[in-house]
């Protein structure tokens, strides 16, 4: 079975869709797509285009011609193409020799189970670096990242994403902070399975890494990272059984 995830077309709230890849236009209103504004307008456009990404408007493994997003967004190739450079750097999409760009490739099953056993190898010992030696000003960045009162699926997304981010930086070892980035850990799995369960379960148990990490306490940060990591596994692993 696939769990698909969605944005309610008219609250923006996350359901979960089980099943079929649903007609999408059935989905998303498609009017009032074009982009009006004139600055930061790539920026615009990737924002765009990642929220469709994310919200599998555009189903992983999916050509994205430059052409027809021009089209549909009423904006030139130029920022389409910066907005593509952008999304190629963030493992959304990748460059294809003859089609143009293609959106990331699910993950399967193997690729889950590697990619955790990474994560609980290093993000615990991470945790436990990081409530000795983050500094205070990103010990208040990380409360703000719990995921608490994330307005839409990748707003939440991009809350995960910083606040494992900061984390992996906190303990000071580049080594671990950039291994963590390259694997776009958030791109894979919201893309996977998302239901709003998660997302309070998640930021509950952000919550106690954050507590160990104010307190200096290095064995609680890394207990409560492993149990996180452990936790979002189990979540994930039902969803992804191939
Ligand atoms: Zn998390």
């Amino acid at each position: 079975m696939t769990l698909w995830i969605m944005l309610h077309p008219v609250n923006g709230k996350i359901q979960p869709f089980c099943g079929k890849v649903p007609a999408m236009s059935a989905v998303l209103e498609v009017a009032d797509r074009q982009i009006s504004r004139p600055s930061g307008l790539a920026e615009e456009v990737y924002r765009r285009i990642r929220s469709d990404i994310m919200s599998l408007r555009l189903p992983p493994d999916t050509r994205v011609s430059v052409d027809s997003l021009a089209r549909e967004l009423g904006v030139s190739q130029t920022p389409i193409r910066e907005a593509l450079s952008m999304l190629e750097a963030n493992g959304l999409v990748s460059r294809k020799h003859f089609t143009g760009y293609a959106t990331a490739p699910r993950m399967d099953r193997a690729q889950l189970d590697e990619l955790f056993e990474f994560r609980l190898l290093i993000e615990p010992h991470a945790a436990r670096k990081a409530a000795d030696a983050m500094v205070e000003a990103d010990m208040t960045s990380l409360s703000a990242v719990s995921g608490e009162g994330a307005p839409s699926h990748d707003g939440f997304a991009d809350m995960d994403t910083e606040f494992h981010k900061l984390i992996a930086q906190g303990g000071g070892n580049h080594l671990i902070a950039d291994s963590l980035a390259r694997l776009h850990i958030h791109v894979h799995i919201f893309r996977s399975c998302f239901r709003s369960e998660i997302a309070e379960e998640a930021v509950h148990e952000h919550d106690v890494v954050i507590k160990a990490i104010h307190a200096r306490n290095g064995a609680a940060a890394e207990a409560a990272m492993r149990r996180h990591i452990e936790r979002s596994y189990g979540r994930l692993r039902d969803f992804i059984k191939e």
